[in-house]
Formats: structure tokens, sequence, C-alpha cells
């Protein structure tokens, strides 16, 4: 008799799913480490953020469910109604969320070519089949994207900017894609890096989620405030589809240092004006000696570049990676992303960008 009928399977598609990989944070020599493989801030959080967490006691009791501090600082700043933001441990758990109340078998759900791979987690946990769109010059297709909705197709992920290209579609795009889209189908608008982006013709999705019926916008505390480790996330969409992931999450699901410091974190608004502008600073000369050395950089408007490599052995994307490990510099492959030929490089401090820099220098001068 076989063993395996003998013991609990999982559900259909749950050993599909492809293990999310995350960035490394090691380096191979005793060397200074600069870890730019996750696109964390090189700034850490605001120091009102810290004080806020250092100044939580009685650990024995549970955390308010409602993240109510929180929900309240968030509709504050971004000038939201509280009542329809919904915060999870990272917006990792909101995306979650929103797939398993509205995704199960039978039911597709887009996302684009080169697409945050959590959505590819999310869809076929909840049962449902993923259905990529190809991309057009490494950004979203709007398109393509309708050329793939058919009668079953229940959601459409869009990472704007996307993560690891880096590009973003204009608010015109979004807006085109969501008139394309029936009633029926969600529309997740994730604005993981939103604060970094100085475009006029961006939105992140709070008008869309504020008048449709059908789209979310998801946020994140892990990337411009430096709160990566406290997993802290936030969505904000109809009444009805918050009232729906209220139900399916876990009561407790944020803790109470997670509360406390994302609501100091998100009401230091200078902290985060500071932090955008060493990034705007930074990714232009990051973008520019990375560009000069011969290399091509897709251009950003994120916290982290997209570098493209040839193909010549010797001088490949693997082996940069190699060879910038060595000298501490830890640098992202995208081969999952299925971008094979690339590295991605969060923006650092200054001190982390220009080893980068140096060491991708030495890198292509090296004869052997
Ligand atoms: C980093 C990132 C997130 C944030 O994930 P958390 O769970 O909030 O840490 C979400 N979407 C994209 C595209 C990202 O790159």
């Amino acid at each position: 008799m076989d063993q395996k009928a003998l013991r609990p399977t999982p559900r259909a598609g749950v050993m599909d799913i492809a293990p999310y990989v995350p960035g490394k944070s090691h380096a191979t020599g005793g060397v200074k480490l600069h870890k730019l493989s996750s696109n964390e801030t090189p700034l850490g959080p605001s120091p009102k953020a810290l004080e806020a967490l250092r100044s939580i006691e009685k650990l024995e009791l549970y955390p308010d469910g409602s993240a109510n501090e929180l929900r309240d600082a968030i509709a504050e700043v971004h000038g939201l109604n509280a009542g329809r933001i919904i915060c999870g441990s990272g917006s990792d758990e909101v995306l979650s969320l929103i797939a398993y109340a509205y995704l199960g078998p039978g039911d597709e759900a887009i996302y684009s070519q080169h697409g945050f791979l959590v959505y590819n987690i999310a869809i076929k946990a909840a049962g449902a089949t993923p259905v990529i769109a190809p991309e057009k010059d490494l950004t979203t297709d709007v398109d393509a994207i309708l050329a793939r909705v058919n009668e079953n197709t229940k959601m459409v992920f869009i990472a704007n900017p996307n993560n690891p290209t880096g590009t973003y579609l204009p608010f015109d795009e979004v807006k085109r894609l969501h008139a394309g889209l029936p009633p029926q189908c969600m529309l997740v608008l994730d604005a993981a890096y939103a604060e970094y982006v100085r475009r006029n013709d961006y939105e992140a999705g709070i008008e869309l989620a504020s008048r449709a019926e059908n789209v979310i916008m998801t946020r994140t505390f892990s990337k411009v405030y430096g709160l990566a480790a406290l997993r802290v996330g936030w969505g904000y969409g109809p009444a009805h589809v918050i009232e729906a992931l209220n139900r399916i999450r876990g009561p407790f699901n944020m803790n109470s240092g997670a509360i406390s410091a994302g609501a100091a974190a998100v009401r230091d608004q200078a902290f985060i004006e500071a932090a955008v502008e060493h990034n705007s600073t930074w990714l232009h000369w990051v973008s520019e000696k990375i560009s000069a050395l011969g290399l091509k950089v897709i251009p950003s408007v994120g916290n982290f570049v997209l570098i493209e490599f040839p193909e010549t052995a010797g001088k490949t994307a693997a082996e940069a990676d190699v060879f910038l490990q060595k000298r501490g510099c830890v640098l992202r492959q995208v081969v999952s992303y299925g971008l094979p030929n690339c590295l991605r490089m969060s923006i650092g401090s200054a001190e982390a960008n220009k080893a980068v820099v140096e060491g991708l220098s030495a890198f292509l001068n090296e004869t052997d």
C-alpha cells in the first residue's frame, strides 16, 4: 500500500507552489556587509517608531484586534476613512487575505510576466489558477492583461511600481485597465513603493479604491518606513471588501509593537520626506554610474534598480553576483522572475552604493 495514502495531504495545488526565496542576508568573506537584496531602506525607521516600540508594556495582554491606533494614524495622514482600512502582518498578509476571500478552484487571477511572486503563491494557495500576461519593455501591458480576461477571471494583481523591474503604470493606464475589467473582477493595486515615486502622472490607487467597488490598494511599512522586521502592511478598499477580509483574518493579526511603531512612523512624515530625498539622489547617481560602465539599467521609480548583464561567459549576472558578494555587496538574482540576465540592487547608503559601482567596475574590467 502507498504510504502517502495513509497521511494527510495538502489541497490540490499547494505542493505546486514554488517556495518564496528571500534575498540573501550574508556576504561570503569577513568583509563589511551591504545587504541590497530586499529593498530595505538604508536609513532605518523613524526614531519615533523605535521609541513607540520600546514603550510597549504589558506583553501578557492581547493587542487591539482592530489595530485602531494604526488605522487612525494612516487615515489621518492620508485623508482616508479608517473604517475602510485593514492592517496586516506585512502587505503580504493583506494580499493573501484578498486571494483567500475572493478566489477558489476554477477561478483565474492575472498578474504580469515579471510581477511580484507573492501573487503566484497567494493565487495557488487559494486553489485558483494564475494567468500570466506578457510585458512590453519590462512594463505591465494593460492590453495584454485585458486580452486574458474571461468569465473565470476574478482578480488582477498589479504592482505599481513593479518589483523587480522598477517600472510603473501612469494613472491613465491604471484607469484604462480598470475600465476594461468586468465589475465582478477585483483589481488589486500593490503600491509598496508608492512613497518613492516622483512622477506627476502616477497615482498609488487611493482615488480608484475610494470610488470603485472592485479596487483595493495595498501599502507597506517594510520599505520607506523601515519596519520590515515588524511586519506592518495595510489595504484600503470599499467597505464591503474590507468587511469580507476582516472576517477571515486572524482576530489578532497585528501585534502591539507593530501597531504602535507603525502609527508613530506614519505620523513622522518629515522623516519619510528625507528618506525619499536620499533615494532620489542615489537612484539617479547609481543609474548613471552603472550605465556609464556599459551595463543596461532599467529606468526605475522605486528604491531599487534592475541591471542587465551580457550573456558573455565571465560577465554574466550570476558571475557578477558572486564577485560582488566577495566584496560584501549582496544583490538579488531574479531568475525566478524570468530575468536570468539581471541583478536587482536596492538603493543603499552612500557607502554601499559606491561599493557596488566600484565592484561592478572591477568585475567588468577583470581579465583572465
Ligand atoms: C516588498 C514588497 C511588498 C511588501 O511586502 P510586506 O509583506 O509588506 O513586507 C509588497 N509588494 C511588493 C511588490 C514588494 O516588493
